[in-house]
């Protein structure tokens, strides 16, 4: 059973030309992976036994083309990495990680050397700048942040050991949209390499390397799994840097399950229409909050009020369902009673479930190159798949419990 070009029905550049709905019907699956089940099956292995020591050696010789050891997994992890480079005009290949924290770190490493500088935009997701704190920095690699809006500004800030540039549009729990073609024009330039993190977007509503991007990093964690019950990440990467890509999660043994890998695969299927309810229902609430006088500010990227706001109409194909609003004044005590109450949004961590979510959540201590300053507390909202006329009706009781705790 193989992997490589001679399985032709889901030659992979002409998946890549058909519309997106209907690549996340076909991608992956090739009958050579399923004998022709619909799904992908669950394929748990350690050991592949060979025929012979001439079989042994034919396989050793092209090991990412056939099944050769469970490490380098089963055509259960090979039909979802197989997906996710089809949905991304311009990847050549994807690895797989078992979380998207591990994904943003496999990137990075496939890409930089000690000696080298980063440069990380500012509104990065807090893990990965942790990463670069204690993994990077001890390794001898600097990182440099830079103002998410700074565009093509960025040129000034690359210097003579300025190796890779990293941007996460829109930003973690503030939203920017960052101007991707000029950021990625800029570090073409002078040689450097790109890394997006596209969780939010996904390739369907921002296709990455088609923007420019070199790497394209997701939690799929979030939509591509969709239901909250499993941890997994990917990177996609372009032919000139996937061969490293894979050189580096291949050293450091990195591997996900299949059963998770068919999970995420499951997820995939639907993600489409999901992110279109995603969509419907977080401009609902999202528009609804903008016209509350307890709200100062709603940072969502389809709405004007969003930092990079005409980006987003120029570079995207829609909205996914994370957003946040500040509140107008207003201590965390008082932030703290409309969430305690909510009946429809779940307290925690991640996103990107069926369900919804509310975090309070504090971006100044986070910032470096940049200040955030607000009007109050703030709060983001992960909008699920119910009925947006019920979480407004749950968030207007919030705001009522606000105004009295003010
Ligand atoms: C959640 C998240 C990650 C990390 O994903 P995990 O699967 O939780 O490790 C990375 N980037 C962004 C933007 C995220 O929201």
């Amino acid at each position: 059973m193989g992997r490589g070009r001679d399985d032709a029905e889901g030659d992979r550049m002409s998946g890549q030309e058909e519309r997106p709905a209907t690549r996340l019907v076909t991608a992956g699956r090739r009958k050579a992976w399923t004998q022709g089940i619909v799904n992908p099956p669950v394929w748990r292995a350690s050991t592949v036994l060979f025929d012979s020591v001439a079989d042994l050696r034919a396989a050793s010789a092209a090991p990412d083309d056939n099944l050769y050891y469970g490490r380098r997994g089963t055509p259960t992890q090979w039909a979802l990495a197989d997906a996710l480079t089809t949905l991304e005009p311009g990847g050549a290949g994807t690895m797989l990680y078992p979380s998207g924290v591990a994904a943003v770190a496999g990137a990075m490493l496939s890409v930089l050397s000690p000696g080298d500088e980063l440069l990380m935009v500012d509104s990065a997701y807090e893990p990965t700048r942790a990463f670069c704190r204690t993994v990077l920095k001890p390794m001898g690699i600097t990182t440099r942040f830079y103002d998410p809006l700074i565009g093509a500004g960025i040129a000034e800030l690359i210097g003579p050991n300025t190796r890779a540039l990293f941007l996460e549009s829109p930003g973690s729990l503030t939203f920017e949209v960052q101007d991707v073609p000029a950021l990625c024009a800029a570090a073409k330039a002078r040689g450097l390499v790109t890394l997006l993190d596209n969780t939010w977007a996904t390739p369907l509503l921002f296709p990455a390397i088609a923007h420019g991007v070199d790497l394209s990093i997701l939690a799929c964690t979030k939509y591509v799994v969709g239901h909250s019950d499993t941890m997994l990440g990917s990177v996609t990467a372009n032919a000139a840097c996937f061969p490293r890509l894979r050189q580096v999660a291949q050293s450091l043994g990195q591997y996900v399950s299949p059963d998770d890998a068919f999970l995420a695969l499951r997820g995939l299927r639907t993600m489409g229409v999901r992110l279109r309810q995603h969509e419907a229902g977080g401009l609902a609430v999202a528009s609804w909050l903008a016209e509350q006088p307890e709200v100062a500010a709603v940072l969502h990227p389809a709405l004007p009020g969003c930092p990079g706001h005409d980006l987003w109409r120029r570079d995207f194909a829609g909205a996914s369902g994370l957003f946040a609003f500040v509140l107008d004044g207003g201590s965390d005590a008082a932030r703290t009673a409309l969430i305690d109450g909510l009946r429809h949004f779940g307290i925690g961590f991640s996103w990107g479930g069926y369900e919804s979510l509310a975090l309070p959540i504090d971006p100044t201590p986070i910032r470096s190159a940049t200040r955030w300053t607000a009007a109050g507390p703030a709060v983001r909202l992960h909008i699920g798949l119910e009925d947006p006329a019920d979480l407004i009706d749950d968030l207007a009781e919030g705001l009522a419990r606000f105004r009295k705790a003010r």
